[in-house]
C-alpha cells in the first residue's frame, strides 16, 4: 500500500527531527497534501496511525491542508483548475496541461513536547 509507506517515510522524518532538535512526543501534525498528489488521505491517515503506534507520534493529531490541482495551459495561457495531473485543459480541451499546483506533499508544522 502505498500510503503505509508514505506514512513509514513521514515517520521516519518525524524521528530524525526528534533526534536533531530533542523533542520526545509529536502532538500534532500539519500535512499538505495536494489535490494532484494521488495520495489517498483516509488512507494515509490509517497507515500513519499504524505506523506510529509505540513512536514518538503515537496518538499525534493530523492536520491536513488540500491545496487545489492547477495546471498551465499553453494555448490558452492562462492558469486552469484540474482533477488530475494528466488531464486536457478544461478551458480549449486539446492541449495538455503543465500541473503548477496540487502535487504537494509536505509537512507544513511539527506541534512538539
Ligand atoms: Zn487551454
Amino acid at each position: 500500500m502505498h500510503e503505509l509507506s508514505l506514512a513509514i517515510s513521514l515517520l521516519d522524518l518525524l524521528e530524525e527531527r526528534a533526534c536533531l532538535d530533542a523533542f520526545e512526543r509529536v502532538q500534532k501534525i500539519i500535512l499538505e497534501v495536494g489535490e494532484l498528489s494521488g495520495v489517498s488521505i483516509p488512507a494515509l491517515r490509517q497507515g500513519f496511525e499504524v505506523a506510529t503506534k509505540g513512536t514518538i507520534a503515537e496518538g499525534a493529531e493530523m492536520d491536513i491542508l488540500e491545496p487545489p490541482g492547477t495546471g498551465w495551459c499553453f494555448t490558452c495561457e492562462q492558469t486552469v483548475a484540474i482533477k488530475d495531473p494528466f488531464r486536457t485543459c478544461p478551458g480549449c480541451g486539446k492541449s495538455a496541461v503543465t500541473p503548477t499546483g496540487g502535487l504537494e506533499f509536505r509537512v507544513v508544522e511539527l506541534v512538539v513536547s
